[in-house]
């Protein structure tokens, strides 16, 4: 493991100021792997929140914001892309730190997140409008602003990623935003924030305020100043934000949880398969909202994959993020551990057959942190809760099937509609079988890419909305009809 942190005091950037909470208090953080002190954030309050928002209101409302072209929006964007890079290897270390992933995650996430910066900036200069044909004497086209202040909520698992898709987006559309990390992995948002202020966005365009949901979150989805809020976290919490967005009906769009199903057929690359089943179930610790947490498998391979998959679980190395070679880090705090863990004695009692895991790894180097053996359960029915419940940790449960119309109704008996795989060789069977999978992302032959310049989000409770690519920019939009008549003739009606 590389050099222990020096434990660092940050402020929230708040109208262009590194501020404290009004209150005064602070949260400390602990590095989820090693136990470390690594950073004191501010415990920002309902009242930090609404400072931050009514910020961002004047911003937008009265701001020097609304002038910038969208061609000088873009070349902002750019810059803050650069800066990302430039400074890459400092945030995917802090990432770990923050929250435990395995340092190569890490640098996936940083590079995304300068990614999708860089694509949103190309996209600044392409919102076009539209002129339509309309009778004679008049004028009518359609133009695309900006919905205004838009409140943005991001969860624990890929900070700095989910702030790079949530604000890139919305200021190359010319908005306002006030973003609230999650109170355990802020800090990479916060550098984003220096980042951001040095690119020179002026102040109240971009606003982030560290504390917690209850308090900071909900004051942000209900405060009729905002006009958008965009929610990334679990589906308890999207309806609660849905709840609080009604005070003035803003406009809404949610990511949420998943219990996705990653189909192997008999005709499957069988090697490939194995890899796709374990990278699916646990990379980032299974912490993932497309995590692949049902594997169905078709009975004629059932044993064989088993067997396959097994004796490639003691290659997935614990430990710490940043020591070389890890390939799984620590789970995100001991409260989270402890919900998965309540779900493998779940499993347990349910009668699944635990294959490998479900303990605590021994060793020195596993005490101070949150570790968890990556864990398989066999046997699973569709009914049981472990197949059923977002378990959000290194827990795989394993579901046999023996027909492809059977495959399709396991897959889709779920109120979760995030993602699914498919692992066959045969084309048409692949293509009959993503067809009929109500996902909003469906792999075939490959788990977990998604690309910045295509969308992203879920069916069914997984969510509502998209983001990313052209359509992630929509729900930052509002269309106005200008409609202008050339006749000065009064119309004569009365
Ligand atoms: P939570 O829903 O608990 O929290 C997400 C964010 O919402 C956090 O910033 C949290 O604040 C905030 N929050 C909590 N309660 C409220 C509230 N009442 N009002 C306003 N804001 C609130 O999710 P987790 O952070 O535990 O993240 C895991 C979940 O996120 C999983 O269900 C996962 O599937 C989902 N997710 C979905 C993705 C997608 O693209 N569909 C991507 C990544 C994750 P705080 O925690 O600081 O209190």
């Amino acid at each position: 493991m590389a050099a222990a942190s020096q434990t660092k005091t940050y402020r929230m950037w708040i109208d262009g100021k590194w501020v404290e909470a009004l209150s005064g208090a602070t949260r400390d953080l602990f590095d989820p792997g090693s136990g470390e002190l690594i950073a004191r954030v501010p415990e920002g309050s309902q009242k930090d929140m609404s400072l931050a928002v009514d910020a961002a209101r004047q911003a937008f409302d009265q701001g020097a914001w609304r002038k910038v072209s969208a061609l000088d929006r873009g070349k902002l964007l750019f810059k803050v892309a650069n800066a990302i890079r430039n400074e890459s290897q400092f945030l995917a270390e802090l990432e770990v730190r923050n929250c435990g992933k395995p340092l190569a995650e890490a640098e996936f996430d940083v590079a995304d997140a300068a990614n999708c910066f860089e694509f949103y900036a190309g996209l600044a200069t392409k919102i076009h409008g539209q002129t339509l044909s309309v009778p004679a004497n008049s004028v009518s086209y359609v133009v695309r602003e900006p919905v205004g202040v838009c409140g943005q909520i991001i969860p624990w698992n890929y900070p700095l990623m989910m702030a790079a898709w949530k604000l890139a987006p919305a200021l190359a559309a010319g908005n306002v935003c006030v973003l609230k990390p999650s109170e355990l992995t802020p800090l990479t948002a916060l550098e984003l924030a220096r980042i951001i202020e040095a690119v020179g966005i002026p102040p109240g365009v971009v606003n982030i305020v560290t504390g917690p949901g209850v308090g900071a979150g909900d004051e942000l989805a209900s405060s009729p100043k905002v006009d958008k809020i965009a929610f990334t976290g679990g589906t308890a919490t999207g309806r609660k934000i849905m709840l609080g967005a009604t005070s003035n009906l803003k406009k809404i769009s949610l990511e949420l949880g998943g219990k996705n199903p990653n189909i192997v057929f008999a005709d499957a690359d069988f090697e490939a398969a194995v890899d796709g089943a374990l990278f699916g179930a646990f990379a980032n610790q299974g912490e993932v909202c497309s995590a692949g947490s049902r594997l169905l498998v078709e009975k004629s391979i059932h044993s064989a994959l088993i067997a396959a998959i097994l004796k490639k679980i003691p290659r997935i190395k614990l430990g710490h993020g940043l020591t070389p070679g890890v390939k799984m880090g620590p789970l995100i705090s001991s409260d989270h551990r402890q919900k998965v863990e309540n779900y493998i004695k779940i499993g347990i009692k349910e009668g699944a057959t635990l294959l490998c895991g479900g303990q605590r790894p021994s060793g020195a180097e596993f005490e101070a942190g949150n570790f968890l053996e990556p864990t398989i359960f066999d046997h699973v029915s569709p009914q049981m809760r472990i197949a059923r419940e977002e378990i959000f940790g290194p827990v795989l449960s394993v579901i046999p099937f023996e027909t492809e119309e059977q495959a399709i109704q396991i897959a889709n008996d779920t109120e979760y509609g995030l993602a699914a795989g498919v692992w066959t060789k045969n084309v048409n069977r692949g293509l009959r079988v993503m067809n009929q999978i109500r996902a909003g992302i469906v792999w075939l032959n490959t788990y977990h890419p998604t690309f910045n310049e295509m969308p992203w989000g879920g069916y069914k409770q997984s969510g509502i909305g998209r983001e990313l690519g052209l359509y992630g920019i929509e729900g930052y939009l509002e269309i106005k009809q200008i409609n202008i008549n050339l006749d000065e003739t009064p119309i004569g009606w009365y």
